[in-house]
């Protein structure tokens, strides 16, 4: 059968299982789906979107697509920023969005169990209720999905405390990609069963399985946070803050960077007045509140040692949202700007003590390379830093130059002992940037290994194909 014929075959089948109206192949409807947040990469129209609303139909649907050898591409909110979610070579989108239930709370034993497309917001909306959270928070939560978080092993501002959702998912349900459901892990906080399974499945971007259903690890909200915002004469000296305060045993909850382009992005666009200086962190602070006085002295006396020029604190409701608001909303209304038409967004990740030197190694090289439009944020309390640049990719010389310092700051990265993703992942645009990693390590056969985990669970390289590696 002719790849289109089995293609018509695999819809129409599909139809059974959803139902006429969750198989969508009008071109309006499908063609948002044609993208993600990365809009550096090619875009591609899939074959259909088809929208299952249960554990049951996803086995159904894969289990077609597995027997017709139609590509597949798992799809929550689609949000990430490295064309993980695109879906090339005429795919068919699975998009989750109907699984959003919440199917159980269970404070005494510490977790929530929901379904894959939940949005992190909503599922946040729930737990609150009952004074808990899952705390990791992309700046996307208030779309992004809870399975694509876990294929993706994201992070956000509160990684600097409690890390990426590796940290939290406890068991998952997943259908693989020849359509065999398995539960791994459990409702325990502690399970062993031989090689780790549930790891396996985090951070996969799509390629080994479709998470239906997760059980996630909950916590306590915050007795008490208090908001710092700190300003610095240089990028570097807000970047050494970093270790400083690590040195005096303070764990901030975020501590979140953003330079001088980026304040005045959000100063003009947000309307909120940011102090002077050539960089600033907001820094949040939890605990109980008599301990809060004494860690806001230790930060103040680290950032001093680094030089700082304006320290104010705050725990007034009102102030400390303007002030999340300012770091969450930098990528977008960096965006909003958009000095040239394409833009670029990097995450590479160091060690903390190394940040200074991946912060000035990274001005130079947009000098070397004559980026002009550059703005440099994020979550530096976990070593994440997202240099974000606007350019024209329809001008050669401009591309070259454009992708030579994409890849030049990956390599800074790797030669500080970091890596060339904290928490966006690999998708399309950083698979050069993993092989350079891995090289550098002297272990180029990781690639390999990952090659054939793939193809042991995806014999027919349906799911989520020429992503990754
Ligand atoms: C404004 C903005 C801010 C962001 N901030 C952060 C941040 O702070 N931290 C961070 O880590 N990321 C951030 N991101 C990136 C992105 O939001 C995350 O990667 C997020 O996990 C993607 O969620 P999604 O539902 O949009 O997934 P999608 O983009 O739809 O999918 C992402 C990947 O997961 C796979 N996938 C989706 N659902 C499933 C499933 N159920 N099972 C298996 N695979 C699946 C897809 O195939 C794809 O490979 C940001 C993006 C934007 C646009």
């Amino acid at each position: 059968m002719s790849k289109e014929g089995a293609i018509r075959e695999f819809i129409e089948e599909a139809r059974k299982i959803v139902g006429d109206e969750f198989v969508l192949t009008d071109i309006e409807d499908i063609y948002p789906y044609a993208f993600d947040a990365m809009t550096a990469v090619p875009h591609a129209i899939p074959a259909a979107v088809i929208l299952p609303g249960s554990t049951e139909e996803v086995s159904g649907v894969v289990k077609l697509a597995n027997k017709y050898k139609v590509p597949i591409v798992p799809r929550g909110a689609g949000t990430s920023l490295t064309g993980a979610v695109v879906p090339y070579g005429n795919a068919v989108v699975i998009d989750l969005s109907r699984m959003n239930r919440v199917i159980e709370i269970n404070i005494a034993d510490e977790y929530v169990i929901a379904e894959a497309g939940i949005r992190l917001d909503d599922l946040n909306a729930e737990l609150m209720k009952y004074g808990f959270y899952l705390p990791p928070d992309p700046a996307s939560s208030s779309v992004a999905t809870l399975g694509a978080c876990i294929a993706e092993d994201s992070g956000g501002l509160r990684g600097a405390r409690y890390g990426t959702f590796r940290q939290w998912v406890l068991g998952l349900e997943v259908v693989l990609p020849t359509g065999e459901v398995i539960n791994v892990g459990s409702k325990c906080l502690k399970h062993r069963q031989g090689i780790n399974l549930v790891q396996l499945f985090v951070g996969h971007e799509g390629l080994l399985g479709i998470i239906t259903k997760a059980i996630m690890r909950i916590w306590p909200l915050p007795e008490k946070v208090v908001r710092i915002l700190v300003s610095f004469p240089s990028p570097e000296d807000a970047a050494r803050a970093v270790a400083e305060i690590k040195k005096r045993r303070i764990r901030p909850l975020i501590m979140e960077f953003l330079d001088r382009k980026t304040m005045d992005v959000v100063e003009s666009a947000a309307g909120i007045k940011l102090p002077p200086g050539q960089a600033m962190l907001v820094i949040d602070l939890e605990g109980a509140p008599e301990a809060m006085p004494r860690y806001i002295k230790i930060v103040e006396e680290a950032c001093k040692a680094c030089n700082a020029v304006h320290f104010e604190w705050s725990d007034d409701p009102v102030v400390m949202e303007k002030l999340y608001y300012a770091r969450r909303a930098a990528y977008p209304l960096s965006l909003r700007t958009r000095p040239k038409p394409d833009c670029l967004s990097e995450d590479i990740t160091v060690p903390p003590s190394k940040l200074p030197e991946l912060i000035k190694g990274i001005y130079e090289l947009a000098k070397k390379y004559k980026i002009e439009h550059l703005f440099v944020f994020g979550h530096i309390g976990d070593g994440n830093v997202h240099p974000q640049f606007f350019v024209d990719l329809s001008d050669p010389e401009e591309r070259k130059r454009a992708f030579e310092f994409f890849k030049e700051i990956m390599r800074l990265a790797i030669s500080l002992g970091g890596v060339v993703s904290g928490e966006h992942g690999i998708g399309v645009i950083k698979k050069e940037g993993l092989v350079e990693e891995y090289r550098a390590k002297g272990s180029e056969y990781a690639i390999e290994i990952i090659k054939k985990i793939k193809s042991v669970l995806d014999p027919n390289n349906i799911l989520n194909p020429g992503k990754v590696v």
